[in-house]
C-alpha cells in the first residue's frame, strides 16, 4: 500500500504533524534516525508564552498567540488518546526587573507588550512579592503575564509518540534521511543510506539538523542555538512554594514542574552542534535564578543538560510548501517549538489537503530566503 505521507524527524513538531495527518485518514510514516523525542523537543523547558523574544520577530505574536490558544483542547484529546498526563497547567507567569533601570526596563516592556497587542499587568515589587513570596527582596518591579502556561516536555514528547503510533504511524527510527526523491519536477518521497520511501508528501520536521538533508538547505537554512539548562528540587528547599513560572527580564527563567523540580534556563549559544553543557552555562544559569529567588541557594541540583533549538536567518519559523510540489518544511521554530507544534500540525493539515491556512504564512515561507538570495 502506498504511503500519504512521509514526515522527516520525529521531534514534538513531526509527531504532532503526523498525528494530525493520520487523523485525517492518511496513511503516515515518521522517520527518525534515532529514538523519538530525544532531541531540542526533550531539552526545552516547556513554558508556553506568546511574548516575541526581539523586535524583529513581531509576526509571531498571531501564530504564538494561535499556539497557546490551541493548548488546551490539544492537550485534552492528546491526554484521552493516550491515558497519560503531560503536566500541562495555566498560570500567571511573573516577568522580574532587577537591574538598576528597574523603572525603565518595566516601562519598555509593557511598551513592547502593547505593541504586539498583548497586555500584562505592572506590579510594584511589593505586590510581586504577594504573588510570589519566594520573590528576592531586590525585585523592585514586575509584570504579571495571564494565560500562559507551562507543561512537562518530555512527558509531552512520550505522549506524541504514543498517540501518533496508536492513531497508525509507521515509526520508523534508525531512519537517516539523507536526500530527497525527486522525479520531473516533483518530490516523490525521501531516501536513507539503504532505502528508497515513496510518499505522496514530504514533510521535512528535522529540527536544527534540517539543512543537512540534500538540497533541503535552500529552503530551511537551520542552524543550532544550544541552549543549557538545569533541574533544581526546589520542592527540597522550599515545599509547597514555587507555583509559577517567572522569568527575569532577558536574563533567565525558572518553569515549576508538577513533581516539585524547578527547571533553570538557560544560554543562547552558537557553538555548533555540540550539546555539551559548561561552567559558564552554568554559572550564568545559577547566577540568575538566585538573583530571582535567593532561598534556592541551598537545594540539591539534580540534572543538568542542553539540547539544541532549531534556530533560523531571521529567527522566524519555516512553515509551508515549496516550489517543489509535494515538499513542505515545518521546523525552524526557535525558542518556541513546544508552544507552536499543535498549531504547526492544523496548519499543515490544511496545506497538505489543499486548504487555504487559517493564519497568515507569508511571513514564515520557506521561499523566503530563496528570494533573499536572488535579491543580494
Ligand atoms: C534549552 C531549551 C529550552 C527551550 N524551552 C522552550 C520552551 O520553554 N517553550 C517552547 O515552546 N520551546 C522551547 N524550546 C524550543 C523547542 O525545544 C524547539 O523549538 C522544539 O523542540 C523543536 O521541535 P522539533 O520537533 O522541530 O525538533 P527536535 O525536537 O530537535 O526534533 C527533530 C528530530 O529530527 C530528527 N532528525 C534530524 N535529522 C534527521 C534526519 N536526517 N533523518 C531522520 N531524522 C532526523 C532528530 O533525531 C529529532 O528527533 C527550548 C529549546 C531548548 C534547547
Amino acid at each position: 500500500m502506498t504511503t500519504d505521507a512521509v514526515v522527516v524527524g520525529a521531534g514534538v513538531v513531526g509527531c504532532a504533524l503526523a498525528w494530525e495527518l493520520a487523523q485525517e485518514g492518511m496513511r503516515v510514516r515518521l522517520l527518525d534516525r534515532q529514538k523519538p523525542a530525544a532531541e531540542a523537543s526533550w531539552a526545552a523547558a516547556g513554558m508556553l508564552a506568546a511574548t516575541p523574544e526581539g523586535p524583529g520577530m513581531a509576526a509571531l505574536v498571531p501564530l504564538n498567540q494561535a499556539g497557546l490558544a490551541a493548548y488546551p483542547s490539544f492537550v485534552e484529546k492528546l491526554e484521552a488518546a493516550t491515558g497519560l498526563r503531560v503536566g500541562y497547567r495555566r498560570q500567571t507567569t511573573l516577568v522580574v526587573f532587577l537591574g538598576p533601570q528597574t523603572d525603565h526596563d518595566q516601562g519598555e516592556y509593557l511598551a513592547a507588550l502593547a505593541e504586539s497587542g498583548l497586555v500584562g499587568e505592572p506590579l510594584t515589587g511589593e505586590e510581586a512579592r504577594q504573588r510570589e513570596p519566594t520573590l528576592n527582596p531586590k525585585v523592585k518591579a514586575a509584570v504579571a503575564m495571564p494565560g500562559e502556561a507551562c507543561l512537562d516536555t518530555r512527558a509531552l514528547g512520550r505522549a506524541l509518540v504514543l498517540a501518533a503510533v496508536r492513531q497508525g504511524v509507521e515509526l520508523q527510527t534508525g531512519a537517516e534521511v539523507k536526500g530527497l526523491l525527486i522525479e520531473g519536477d516533483r518530490c516523490r518521497g525521501v531516501l536513507t543510506a539503504n532505502e528508497r520511501i515513496p510518499a505522496g508528501h514530504v514533510v521535512i520536521a528535522a529540527g536544527c539538523y534540517s539543512a543537512g538533508i540534500e538540497r533541503v538547505a535552500r529552503y530551511a537554512p537551520t542552524r543550532p542555538a544550544r541552549g543549557q539548562m538545569l533541574a533544581i528540587d526546589a520542592g527540597a528547599a522550599m515545599p509547597g512554594s514555587m507555583l509559577r513560572s517567572i522569568r527575569s527580564h532577558l536574563v533567565g527563567y525558572l518553569v515549576p514542574r508538577e513533581d516539585g523540580r524547578l527547571l533553570a534556563g538557560s544560554t543562547i549559544e552558537d557553538a555548533g552542534f555540540d550539546k555539551s553543557y559548561t561552567p559558564g552555562g552554568m554559572r550564568k544559569i545559577l547566577d540568575a535564578a538566585l538573583e530571582m529567588i535567593p532561598g534556592l541557594e541551598n537545594a540539591p541540583i539534580l540534572e543538568a543538560w542542553a539540547g539544541l533549538r532549531p534556530d533560523t536567518p531571521d529567527h522566524l519559523p519555516i512553515l509551508g510548501p515549496t516550489d517543489i510540489p509535494g515538499l513542505s518544511i515545518a521546523t525552524g521554530h526557535f525558542r518556541d517549538g513546544i508552544l507552536l507544534a499543535p498549531v504547526t500540525a492544523r496548519l499543515a493539515r490544511r496545506w497538505i489537503l489543499g486548504r487555504e491556512p487559517d493564519l497568515p504564512l507569508a511571513p514564515f515561507s520557506p521561499l523566503r530566503f530563496i528570494r533573499v538570495a536572488a535579491a543580494t
